[in-house]
């Protein structure tokens, strides 16, 4: 029996470009791809994935490519978008991992619900065609929902798949789509929770930055990076201050050994974990922007901000006014 692979975000395109295939008897397992870069939760990245797979009856294998992401952001053959998401490298990357994959379970093709010209420039035809031969699978990539306004591809050609019974969409109107969902009983597509923080301007910058000083950075700078206000206070030192609780307590959790976790000692604060080697000017400019964040105090300016080497050295304190917004807004990041 011909097998498949489809490459199932599990928005609407994927799911009516897996079920064209699936409807051909053809048998499909399905690849979705995360990473430490999406913006959701780490629960919500595959959901809509699986949820698809799941009302398919097909099978689902997920790849976590954030460290092959790691390099491919570090130095992008093809450059970057508009922020720091390289995605023509990263996409030639998703597409050869299921084509290994593809090999390695004996599939003959993969399937993606691409449509031609949705996006303005990486779906017109000529430079879908062109981005299949430079990663070296030129015919093994099927787009049901466009396949009639594209070149035959290996399936169609040696009659795997009717060419006859895959459609001729393009543009970026949904109504086809959603037309082909009704005739499918397809009511519950979700649509994405989430997006790629590589597009996102803030986050890019704060990525830029830790390359700059960081190169071997690992997921849980990563992690860092998601939450917080963020202020470099030289080269060597980061300081990542929470906005709520939640980020209070993520940032608790996250912090490594080595690292300096501050907060507010009688008034409500933030907490706040420094990353470096920092020495008493260090920790007083860092209890500055903590004590900024603090809830005044009615009888005082200065604010005692209490902190701690991590793993479990003795507590410390110290007695700032809280920094100015403008010296913040310099090493900000
Ligand atoms: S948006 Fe992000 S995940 Fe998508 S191709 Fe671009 S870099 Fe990769």
């Amino acid at each position: 029996m011909i097998k498949a692979i489809s490459l199932l975000s599990g928005g609407l395109d994927s799911i009516l470009a897996s079920r064209l295939i699936l409807n051909q008897g053809i048998k499909i397992e399905a690849v979705n791809f995360t990473s430490v870069f999406y913006s959701g939760s780490e629960e919500q990245a595959c959901l809509p994935a699986k949820t698809a797979a799941q009302a398919m009856g097909i099978s689902l294998k997920i790849f976590d490519i954030s460290r092959e992401l790691f390099g491919i952001i570090k130095n992008p053959q093809h450059g970057y978008g508009r922020n720091i998401n390289p995605c023509i490298d990263c996409h030639a990357f998703m597409f050869k991992k299921a084509y290994e994959y593809m090999k390695e379970i004996g599939a003959g093709f993969l399937v993606t619900g691409e449509v031609l010209g949705e996006r303005p420039m990486s779906q017109r035809k000529d430079a879908l065609e062109l981005i299949d031969r430079h990663i070296g699978l030129e015919g093994f990539i099927l787009r049901p929902l466009s396949a009639k306004l594209l070149t035959p591809t290996i399936p169609e050609e040696k009659r795997w798949v009717d060419r006859d019974k895959l459609l001729d969409i393009k543009g970026r109107s949904r109504k086809p789509q959603i037309e082909l969902a009704k005739e499918f009983k397809i009511t519950d597509y979700p649509t994405p929770a989430g997006g790629c923080l590589l597009t996102d301007l803030g986050f890019a910058n704060r990525l830029r930055d830790l390359i700059k000083y960081k190169q071997d950075f690992s997921v849980t700078d990563v992690y860092f990076l998601k939450i917080g206000r963020h202020f470099r206070l030289t080269e060597n030192i980061k300081l990542v201050v929470g906005r709520n609780d939640r980020e209070n307590k993520r940032l608790l959790y996250l912090a490594q050994p080595g690292d300096i976790c501050f907060r507010p000692v009688s008034t409500k604060g933030p907490v706040a974990v420094a990353k470096g080697i920092l020495d008493s000017a260090h920790i007083s400019a860092a209890a500055s922007i903590v004590a900024r964040y603090s809830d005044k105090l009615q009888d005082s300016r200065m604010i005692e901000v209490e902190y701690r080497k991590l793993p479990g050295s003795v507590a410390a304190t110290v007695v700032t006014a809280p920094a100015p917004d403008l010296s913040l807004e310099k090493i900000r990041i």
